[in-house]
C-alpha cells in the first residue's frame, strides 16, 4: 500500500496543481467571452425558463455529487488495495505483500544494525490430505494452520501464505537462534493440533538470519535450502543454524 501510485502524496499535490490550472483556464475563458453578462441578459430575456434557479440548483448539486462520488471511489480503492495484499483463502498477507515488507524490514535492520530472520515452512505430504479427504478439507486445514500460526506469533512479526501450502514468517528483531526456537514452537503446535482428519498434520521449517549487506533473495534462498534439508531429513523438523549441509554456517 505504501508505494501505491494513487495513494502517493506527490500525486495528490500534482492533482491539486492541475485543478488550479483548470480553474484558471475556465476563469480566463469566462472573463474573455463575458459569459456571466451574457447569461444574465439571457435569463432576463427569458424569465419563464428559470435559468438562474436551474444554475443555482446545479451549483449546489455538483459539489454534493462530487463528494459522494469521491467517498465511493475511495472506499473501492481501499478494498482493491487491501485485496491485492491478502490471500483470499486464509486472510493472511500474500506473496506480493510479504516481498515488499521483507524489503522494508531488511533496509530497516541493515540501517540500524538490528537482527532479522525469516522462517519458511511447508506442510508435509499435503497432497495426501487432498487425495484422501478432498480439496475442501485441504482448504479447511490451510485455514486452520493460518489461524493457529497467526495466534502463535508476535504482532510485530509478519506471517504470509506465499504459495499453496507454503508460508513465510518475518521475525523482526530476532536473531537466527531465537528464530529457530520460534520455528520449533510452531512445529510443535502443528503436532499437537487436531485438524479433524484423524491424523496429525506436520510441517518442515527452514530458518535463516539476515547477514550484513545481504539481499532478500539470498536470505530467502538460504531459508529455502534449509527447508529443503528438513524435507530430505524426513520432514517434521526445523533446520537453521546447525543444518548439516554444504555451505551451512552460523546465520
Ligand atoms: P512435501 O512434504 O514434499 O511438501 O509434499 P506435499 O504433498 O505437501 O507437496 P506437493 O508439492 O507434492 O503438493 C502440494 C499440494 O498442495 C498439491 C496441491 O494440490 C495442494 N494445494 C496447493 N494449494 C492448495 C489450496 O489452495 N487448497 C488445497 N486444498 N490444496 C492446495
Ligand atoms: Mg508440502
Ligand atoms: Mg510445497
Amino acid at each position: 500500500m505504501d508505494n501505491h501510485k494513487y495513494l502517493n502524496k506527490r500525486r495528490w499535490l500534482r492533482e491539486f496543481l492541475l485543478s488550479c490550472l483548470i480553474l484558471l483556464i475556465i476563469f480566463y475563458v469566462v472573463s474573455r467571452l463575458d459569459l456571466s453578462e451574457k447569461l444574465y441578459a439571457f435569463s432576463r430575456a427569458y424569465e419563464a425558463i428559470d435559468l438562474d434557479e436551474m444554475l443555482f440548483s446545479l451549483g449546489l448539486f455538483l459539489p454534493i455529487y462530487i463528494v459522494i462520488f469521491a467517498v465511493r471511489r475511495f472506499g473501492e480503492l481501499t478494498i482493491l488495495v487491501r485485496e491485492s495484499s491478502t490471500d483470499g483463502l486464509t486472510g493472511l498477507i500474500n506473496h506480493r505483500r510479504i516481498q515488499a515488507l521483507l524489503a522494508q524490514e531488511i533496509s530497516r535492520a541493515q540501517r540500524f544494525q538490528r537482527p532479522l530472520s525469516v522462517i519458511l515452512f511447508d506442510i508435509d505430504n499435503f497432497k495426501q490430505v487432498n487425495d484422501s479427504h478432498g480439496h475442501p478439507v485441504g482448504d479447511a486445514v490451510l485455514r486452520q494452520v493460518a489461524s493457529l500460526m497467526s495466534a502463535a506469533v508476535r504482532e510485530v512479526d509478519f506471517l504470509a501464505r506465499t504459495g499453496g501450502e507454503e508460508f513465510m514468517l518475518i521475525a523482526t528483531e530476532t536473531d537466527g537462534a531465537l528464530a529457530q526456537e520460534v520455528a520449533e514452537r510452531l512445529r510443535q503446535i502443528f503436532c499437537e493440533a487436531d485438524f479433524g482428519i484423524g491424523r496429525p498434520v506436520t510441517a518442515s521449517f527452514g530458518v535463516s538470519q539476515l547477514r550484513s549487506k545481504e539481499t532478500a533473495s539470498a536470505l530467502l534462498q538460504r531459508a529455502d535450502e534449509r527447508l529443503y534439508w528438513s524435507k530430505r531429513e524426513g520432514r517434521n523438523r526445523v533446520s537453521g543454524l546447525a543444518a548439516r549441509f554444504a555451505g551451512s554456517d552460523n546465520s
